[in-house]
């Protein structure tokens, strides 16, 4: 790698997710001195893999990447990633739902759409109904997911479809999640075809006219964090402070920014030319900016993130009556159930579990029961077992269980979510030499963290007097 520290380019990088090292990991590349300030003692934000001596592979926070960015991939294929990923297989397209208490299978074919008893017959002719009529008036204003969805399909879709599946990627909850922010492509769909259906088929026929190709669910033998591994292997040694807290970036002479951090042991300060904020909401909310008692970015305190727990769950397969052929479950609010879903983890990828094993991943928590996300360990497991025993049929005691928190999940792009936007808007014009990105701003998948640290790095290199 072609980090320099004699290079008069000095930059600060805040934040050691994988928005963060990926824009370190750029501007190294690009010949820049860059230093990353990690609080955690382990690089990766929620990127957390754990590897046990005898076979089990458990993901404590992501379990899964949906490949749909090129920049993305040709970041893979620089890391000498991408002959390794590892493609979630042709079972895992399989999604269930819970209905009456019943685990049915989401149908995938035209058939099975019919014949399913996962939705009324009025449901199903709302789909053909949307797709020759739209919406006539044109929108102007946001609107919440739910809403978006109920005034082109029906109520039904809201509770049965969408609600759980809403759950199932922020751990939202529909009925204030903003169409436009949290679900872009929805958004843009109804804004170019006044149909959404019609709209996220033409959406899919651009892609492949503009030869991007085909979104895939991936991950790693050695599991996601082997992400932020891959990017820090490429930085010096020195570059990555883990263990070290950022509490200030304060203005400094010429236009440099000074950043001051703090340890375990010690404290510090150090100046750069410029500094990247990959932060989540609440740390860029507490940290002081321009002076020691002026913080811009106080206002993104309100962003609610609700805590969200991982259970996994080890068991013998002959322990499990659910042929468990698919990515997992959800389950929708209307069941009145304890949990979000559960995650097949072993059918996702290979090497997962020992030969004969099988693991489940259960969430816990979010938008709708954030209570839940902050249970005690021994109550969250607890939880976890019954359910999994009664959706599908798991006997005995579990092998193995890891239990995992985090109290503030994800970012929810809520109605309104523009004024958070415009404040990190406003910082950035009124600091220049500050640039923020990552899941507060730029969407809170993997992969578009991966574009928005690519995108951050190349924003840094482009800034007028970057020395
Ligand atoms: C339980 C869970 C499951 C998820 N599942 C999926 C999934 O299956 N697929 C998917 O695509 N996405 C998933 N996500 C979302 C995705 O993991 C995140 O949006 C993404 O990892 C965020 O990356 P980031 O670098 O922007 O932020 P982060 O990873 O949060 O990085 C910010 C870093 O800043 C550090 N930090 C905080 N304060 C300071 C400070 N003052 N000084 C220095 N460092 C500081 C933090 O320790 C953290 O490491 C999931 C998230 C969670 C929590």
């Amino acid at each position: 790698m072609t980090s320099d520290s004699t290079s008069p380019i000095r930059i600060a990088v805040i934040g050691g997710g994988v928005t963060g090292l990926t824009a370190a990991y750029r501007l190294a590349r690009a010949g820049v001195a860059v230093r990353v300030f990690e609080a955690a003692p382990t690089v990766g934000g929620p990127v957390q893999t754990e590897r046990t001596s005898d076979g089990w592979l458990i993901e404590s926070g992501p379990n899964s990447l949906l490949l749909n960015d090129a920049g993305v991939s040709g970041l893979f294929d620089e890391l000498g990633l991408s002959p390794r990923l590892q493609v979630a297989g042709g079972s895992a397209k399989k999604r269930f739902l819970v209905r009456d208490g019943q685990v049915l299978a989401l149908p995938t074919s035209p058939a099975a759409f019919i014949s399913t008893p996962l939705f009324s017959f009025g449901a199903k002719g709302r789909i053909v109904r949307e797709l020759v009529r739209g919406r006539r008036s044109a929108r102007t204003g946001d609107v919440s997911v739910a809403t978006l969805v109920a005034e082109h399909l029906g109520q039904e879709w809201v509770d049965t479809a969408v609600q759980p599946f809403v759950s199932g990627i922020y751990a939202g909850d529909p009925t204030r999640l903003s169409a436009r922010h949290a679900f872009p492509q929805l958004w843009e769909a109804e804004q170019r075809s006044g149909s959404l259906i019609r709209g996220m088929l033409d959406l899919a026929k651009t892609r492949r006219r503009r030869g991007e190709p085909r979104a895939r669910m991936v991950s790693l033998p050695e599991g996601l964090h082997g992400i932020p591994t891959a990017l820090a292997a490429r930085l010096p040694a020195t570059a990555i402070a883990v263990g070290t807290r950022v509490d200030a970036v304060l203005r400094a002479p010429e236009g440099r920014w000074n950043v001051r951090w703090s340890s375990a042991t010690e404290t510090g300060s150090e100046t750069f030319s410029a500094v990247l904020l990959a932060l989540p909401a609440a740390a860029l909310a507490r940290l002081a900016i321009g002076e020691p008692e002026e913080r811009p970015l106080a206002a993104l305190q309100q962003i609610e993130s609700p805590p969200v727990t991982s259970v996994f769950l080890g068991y013998r397969r002959d322990q499990v009556r659910h042929p468990l052929d698919g990515f997992g479950l959800l389950i929708p609010e209307r069941e009145k159930r304890p949990i979000l879903g559960v995650l097949f983890s072993s059918t996702l990828f290979p090497g997962r579990a020992p030969a004969g094993h099988v693991g489940l991943t259960v969430m816990l928590g979010g938008a709708l029961h954030p209570e839940r996300g902050l249970l005690p360990p021994a109550e969250a497991i607890a939880v976890a077992r019954t359910e999994v025993g009664a959706l599908l049929g798991v006997a005995g005691e579990p092998g193995l269980v890891r239990h995992r928190s985090w109290p503030r999940a994800i970012p929810q792009y809520n109605l309104g979510y523009e004024a958070f936007l415009k404040t990190l808007e406003t910082v950035e014009r009124t600091h220049p030499g500050l640039l923020i990105g990552g899941h507060v701003r730029d969407g809170i998948a993997l992969s578009a963290c991966l574009s928005a640290g690519l995108k951050l790095a190349q924003r840094a290199l482009e800034r007028p007097n970057r020395a």
